[in-house]
């Protein structure tokens, strides 16, 4: 499903240059949970970029679904973005003036459903990840876990080919950091193709396939028997 090949990424500082993305090759196949781990500044959030189509490489080719994603006008690749991926943060971003429901049905208000659909499908997600009853608070009326749980819902209103999850319990407490990781690995059962983004090596366990990223090297890492 992602077939990333010799991907370079450099940001110029000045005369300072930074590899971000050194030749990095990276496939994902269908049903996959993948993590990908490095520490600080080791270029996760450059990869994740380019994986959730919010920046192109320099170099190298990114095939996605077998269309070639790496040198598309910044038009289309957000169509592709709006209809195959779906994002998960660190700090939810949801927005604070709308409750759950609204939250979650705005991705498809703006891929064109009507509202009483997009309605009926939020409040369907909201019930899958454990939320029914909770459409009409807004973010600040619930817990972190609670609102993590809503960007999920989010997330997965689309239907995405991806899930794209960005340190999803760095802002949690270990407890609740569990639920959550649970929660991915359930949807992954269910199919989903989930691919997380840590620092965190405890957390990678639980994915599938864990690959290590270190001064924008990937590194696959054989998986611990
Ligand atoms: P991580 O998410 O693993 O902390 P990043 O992908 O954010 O790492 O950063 C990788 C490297 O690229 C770091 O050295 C960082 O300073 C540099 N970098 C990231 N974004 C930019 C930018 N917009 N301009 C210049 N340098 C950047
Ligand atoms: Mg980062």
């Amino acid at each position: 499903m992602i077939s990333m090949t010799h991907l370079t990424k450099t940001y110029r500082m000045g005369d300072d240059e930074v590899r971000a993305l050194d030749n990095v090759s990276f496939q994902v196949k269908r049903g996959e949970f993948v993590a990908i781990v490095g520490p600080s500044g080791s270029g996760k959030s450059t990869l994740m970029n380019m994986i959730g189509l919010l920046d192109s490489p320099d170099s190298g080719t990114y095939l996605l679904d077998g269309e070639d994603v790496s040198r598309m006008s910044d038009d289309r690749l957000a169509g592709v973005r709006n209809r195959k991926i779906g994002f998960v943060f660190q700090h939810f971003n949801l927005l604070g003036n709308m409750n759950a429901r609204e939250n979650v049905r705005l991705p498809l208000l703006y891929r064109g459903m009507r509202v009483a659909e997009a309605d009926r499908l939020a409040n369907c997600m909201l019930e899958k990840v454990g939320l029914a009853g909770r459409e009409k608070h807004r973010p600040t009326q619930l817990s972190g876990g609670q609102q993590q749980r809503v960007a999920i819902a989010r997330a997965l209103a689309g239907m995405p080919e991806i899930l794209l999850a960005d340190e999803p319990t760095g802002a949690l407490d270990s407890r609740t950091s569990v639920e959550i990781m649970d929660m991915l690995k359930e949807l992954n059962a269910q199919g989903q193709t989930v691919v997380l983004i840590t620092h965190n090596p405890e957390l990678a366990l639980e994915a599938n396939r864990t690959v290590t990223i270190a001064d924008g090297v990937l590194y696959e890492e054989a998986k611990a028997v």
